[in-house]
Order: C-alpha cells, then sequence, then structure tokens
C-alpha cells in the first residue's frame, strides 16, 4: 500500500498531463515517502486517455480510471477517492493551478495531526468581474448554508485515510463537495497560496456552468429557500389581512368608493411573479428527491490501466480456444 495518493480528475487535460505528472513525481519523490498517483479521465475527447495510458505502462505508481462520458468533475473526484489506498489522499486539478510544490507541506501538516488539510488560493491574476462575483457568491453562503465554506477554499485538499472513508460514506447522488468536507468534520487547517494561471488548455467552467454549480451548491445543503418562501407568504397574508381592514375600515367611515383598478393589477402580477419564483423553488427540490430516489451510479467507467492489459487477457481466451480440439 501506497502511503499517499494523489487524485486527480482530468477533462480534455492533453496539453498539460504529462508537465503535471513530471511536476508531481519531482516533487514527492524527495519526500521519501511510497506514493501512487490515481488520474481519472472524465470522458475527454482529447489524447488525454491515450496520455493516461502511455504513463501508466512507463510508470507503476499511476494508476487510472476513464468514464464512458463526461461525468462531472464532482464524479471524477468520487471515483478518484474510490481508487485510492493511500493513508492520506491529496486532492489536485490536472491543470498545475495546484502548485505540486506544496503538497509536501501538505503531508507534513497532515503528519502533525489534521485530518484536512486545505490549500487555500488567493485570486490574484482573476478578472474583478470574476472576483466580485466570488465574493458575493460566498457572502450567500455564508449566510445560507449550514456549513462552512471559505472562499478560495477549493479543492486542493488532502484528506486523511478517515476522512476519505467519512466522504465515501455519504451516500447522495447530488454531490457538492466543498460541502462535503466540511460536513464530514475533523480537524482542519488550512493555508493561503498565490493563485497560478492553467499552465495550458482551457477552462471548463464558464460562467453559466459556474451559476449552475453555485446554485447546486446553494440548494444542496439546506432547505432554507424553502423556509424564505414560507416567510415571504406569511408576511404577504398579513399585509393582506391589513389592507383589507384597512378598506374595510374606510367604507364604514367614509362609505363606499371605486377603488383604483392599477392597485389591482400590480397586486395580482407581483403575487403571481411570488408564487412562481417559490414554485419553482419547491420544485428543484422535488427534482433533487426525484434524481436522489433513482440512485443512479454517479458514473460509468470505460476502461481503468488494470482492465487495459490486452496481452495479458489474450492468454486464457487463447486456453478457452484450444480446449475443445484437444478434447
Ligand atoms: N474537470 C473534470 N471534469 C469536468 C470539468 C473539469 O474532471 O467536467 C477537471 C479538469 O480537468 C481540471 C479540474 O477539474 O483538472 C479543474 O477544472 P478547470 O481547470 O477547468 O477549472 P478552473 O480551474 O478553471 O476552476
Ligand atoms: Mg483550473
Amino acid at each position: 500500500m501506497p502511503q499517499v495518493s494523489i487524485v486527480v480528475p482530468c477533462f480534455n487535460e492533453n496539453e498539460v498531463i504529462d508537465a503535471f505528472h513530471a511536476a508531481v513525481v519531482a516533487s514527492l519523490e524527495p519526500t521519501g515517502r511510497s506514493f501512487e498517483i490515481c488520474y481519472i479521465n472524465d470522458g475527454s475527447s482529447d489524447g488525454t486517455g491515450l496520455r493516461l495510458r502511455r504513463l501508466a505502462t512507463a510508470d507503476s505508481r499511476v494508476r487510472y480510471t476513464s468514464f464512458s462520458r463526461n461525468f462531472g468533475k464532482e464524479s471524477a473526484m468520487l471515483a478518484g477517492l474510490r481508487m485510492s489506498r493511500g493513508e492520506a489522499v491529496v486532492l489536485m486539478d490536472a491543470d498545475l493551478q495546484h502548485p505540486p510544490e506544496l503538497v509536501p507541506r501538505m503531508l507534513e501538516l497532515h503528519e502533525n495531526g489534521y485530518d484536512q488539510v486545505v490549500a487555500q488560493r488567493d485570486r490574484s491574476g482573476e478578472t474583478p468581474a470574476r472576483k466580485a462575483f466570488s465574493r458575493a457568491y460566498y457572502r450567500l453562503v455564508r449566510r445560507f448554508m449550514e456549513v462552512e465554506v471559505a472562499d478560495g477554499a477549493g479543492d486542493f485538499r488532502l484528506l486523511s485515510r478517515r476522512a476519505v472513508s467519512a466522504v465515501l460514506s455519504l451516500p447522495e447522488t447530488n454531490r457538492f463537495s466543498k460541502g462535503l468536507f466540511s460536513w464530514i468534520g475533523f480537524e482542519a487547517v488550512s493555508f493561503t497560496y498565490t493563485n497560478v494561471q492553467r499552465a495550458a488548455g482551457q477552462s471548463k467552467w464558464g460562467g453559466r456552468r459556474l451559476l449552475n454549480y453555485g446554485i447546486d451548491g446553494l440548494l444542496s445543503f439546506n432547505s432554507r429557500p424553502l423556509r424564505m418562501a414560507i416567510h415571504t407568504g406569511l408576511w404577504l397574508f398579513l399585509a393582506a389581512v391589513g389592507y383589507a381592514l384597512w378598506i374595510i375600515a374606510s367604507v364604514v367611515l367614509h362609505g363606499v368608493d371605486t377603488p383604483g383598478y392599477a392597485t389591482l393589477i400590480t397586486v395580482i402580477v407581483g403575487l403571481s411573479g411570488l408564487q412562481l419564483v417559490t414554485l419553482g423553488v419547491v420544485g428543484e427540490y422535488v427534482g433533487r428527491i426525484y434524481h436522489e430516489s433513482k440512485r443512479r451510479p454517479h458514473y460509468v467507467v470505460s476502461e481503468t490501466n488494470e482492465s487495459h492489459q490486452v496481452p495479458a487477457l489474450s492468454r486464457p481466451l487463447e486456453v478457452v480456444g484450444q480446449a475443445p480440439s484437444k478434447s
């Protein structure tokens, strides 16, 4: 059993994967610990799969799993955690945005008794728009979520074996790792490093994908949006009762007058909007229940380094083929 497992989700990382591998090996070898590198090919359509196959043949510490299509980074990380065998598991991106030279430091902190070591990036080098958006998002998340999620604390972290077991014991289909890591607890320590730009290739997180990821994060960890809908409804109901009382009082005091048509329309449109939003929130949760209840696997594996050893497989097949001729 290796002491350290590095888990790397890769989606179309053809251009950087070799450089990444060399950098990780270079920073881990001097530590004198035994290690394995678990690559998960998340349905890449460039040559990533081929490169992983080559790496695995050249280096026995490389293990990989290929998905049958793109299942997303969360699924890839889950597959990687399941694959890993080390006492300490480090999750890293393949694009060298998570500097491999920090791993020895993380291992040291782990040996000082921490179950989670989080490398937290600052936001240098990002566009002001994205910076502002992220900051606003984390402020929102902190208000709404029952778990603590820090800005810049991404998926670059070390987990001890028991922390990994805890994460793997959570059965949900809709996985939001940042929340899960925080949910499991254990003693965690974090340090900050300067943000690095990706070495080559392109980011897979456009604005829309990021927004959906954000919504997932908010909804998968609490039912506060539902609570908010109830509160809004209650206040509106109270306001309506108050308004009705006021109308009755004014009729009693001043006699009947013809009330405005504009106010009526405003109230109807406003309320229908609110109802639609509330329904949407409820629908989102129902959708989640539906998803969870299907209990589908998180991913489908098409190939691993253990399954791909064609020469080893062909021999038993020959034996089977020869058997009838002998008898
Ligand atoms: N990734 C993945 N599946 C996906 C999208 C991304 O496995 O569907 C991997 C990707 O290969 C990289 C990591 O997740 O190793 C982070 O992706 P990226 O660098 O595109 O995100 P960013 O750093 O821009 O947030
Ligand atoms: Mg990146």
